[in-house]
């Protein structure tokens, strides 16, 4: 038995597996032993020059000697959602009286730090700027006759039987990027897209009259925290439940199905104090991890999922801010979104893009253009079909029945046929 020893899952056949390369970097916990004479291994641990068989085949049934139930949903419930508060959290009034500019220079300085530092350790998980460690247990766990669903993933179909679902989506921080919304709305007026647009609950000073017209135009309001200082999730139940009931009351008239938590700071807390208000949550990205101080800031999971009552949709094509953090170019930001949508529509997967109309990031015309740019490439694939995020909410409900049982991990898999 191998306890608490980091290392790789490896996958020697690509018959089951997205890739044969596919690594999943992981704390394997309780590999049990293989006492068994088998025909093929499927997946092997790795950690140093430890080898040992994880997923072995004898005749036409599959051994697993971890629980991937287990390892799945810990994963998507509960390592993915608990993250450490941030120190200056305690200091809200540094945020409150530094710019946007600000912020964004600390922004680049921490994801330049955190690349170096991954890059030396090597141990960074989830990979970056793609990860499909746990789709590739995911995928083994189908093949096996598991419904997703069993685990509260939802993997399709997609409305007019599209291959890959995009949501767009965008997070208006200040008041700057509100005054600034129209530039990226008249890019997508212009496909005929429609989008959701997530403001903090009590920032700034809205315009409900505007808001409710962009509603009856097709497009989607949803809840980007409190006063957009990241510390909600760190806070008291009683206290995040007041912010909340607060910001709803505020956005009283509208539809509001959805919250989107700053700087995607989340806890088991938050979500749990969600689902009172809210239908959805869209605060994890599948990987993310230039952007935060810790591992795990990714739900490896290219799917919406249930987390309790709450569909957790995932953003799953890199963030601007997090490539304009790294220094990218607006043409190799638009390359690396391209490239990213291109590989999750291969998984028939969904596509959840983040942009800011703020203009210290898409709300200025560089990367307007590319926006327009990325919009003329999706409508051009008629294998994509585009929708807000609370449509896809509906959609995925409409489609299956089961809402909260998968917050308790049904019985571990030890073998399938
Ligand atoms: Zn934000």
């Amino acid at each position: 038995m191998l306890s608490d020893q980091f290392g790789y899952l490896e996958f020697p056949s690509a018959k089951w597996a997205p890739s044969n390369q596919q690594r999943l970097s992981f704390f394997m916990g309780r590999l049990h032993a293989c006492d068994l004479d088998y025909d093929e291994v499927i997946a092997q641990f790795r950690s140093g020059s430890v080898v040992r068989p994880a997923v072995v085949r004898k005749k036409k049934t599959l051994y697993f000697f971890f629980d991937p139930k287990k390892l799945l949903l810990s994963h998507i419930h509960k390592k993915c959602l608990a993250q450490k508060k941030p120190f200056f959290v305690d200091y809200p009034f540094i945020y409150d009286q530094t710019s946007a500019e600000t912020h964004f220079m600390i922004l680049q300085m921490l994801s330049a730090f955190q690349k170096w530092s991954q890059d030396s350790s090597g141990l960074s998980y989830p990979e970056w700027p793609q990860d499909l460690s746990l789709l590739s247990i995911l995928k083994l766990l189908i093949g096996c006759g598991l419904p997703a669903m069993e685990l509260g993933i939802f993997t399709g179909p997609w409305p007019k039987r599209a291959k890959s679902l995009v949501c767009l989506s965008h997070d208006v921080d200040d008041r700057v990027g509100y005054d600034n919304m129209e530039m990226l709305l008249n890019v997508e007026r212009g496909f005929g897209y429609r989008a959701t647009y997530n403001i903090p609950g009590m920032r700034y000073e809205v315009d409900m009259g505007y808001l409710k017209s962009l509603e009856e135009e097709g497009f989607e309001i949803g809840i980007h925290g409190y006063k957009h200082r990241s510390e909600t999730p760190f806070l008291e139940p009683e206290v995040i439940d007041a912010r909340l009931k607060e910001s709803m009351e505020r956005f009283k008239g509208l539809k509001i199905q959805g919250y989107r938590s700053p700087a995607l700071r989340r806890t088991e807390r938050l979500l749990s104090g969600l689902e009172k208000y809210f239908q959805y949550d869209s605060s994890v990205p599948d990987t993310e991890n230039h952007t935060q101080s810790r591992d795990f800031n990714g739900c490896s999971i290219p799917y919406p999922f249930f987390v309790g009552s709450l569909l957790e949709i995932p953003i799953t094509v890199p963030q601007d801010g997090v490539l304009m953090a790294l220094k990218y170019s607006p043409e190799k930001i638009l390359e690396t979104w391209k490239t990213k949508i291109l590989s999750l529509k291969d998984q028939g997967a969904l596509i959840v893009l983040n942009t800011h109309p703020d203009p210290v990031f898409s709300g200025k015309p560089a990367m307007a253009r590319i926006y327009g740019e990325l919009l003329k490439f999706i409508s051009r694939d008629r294998e994509l079909h585009v929708s807000t995020l609370g449509e896809l909410n509906g959609w995925v409900r409409k489609k299956c029945s089961v809402r909260s049982s998968s917050s308790s991990p049904s019985r571990p898999v030890q073998k399938a046929a």
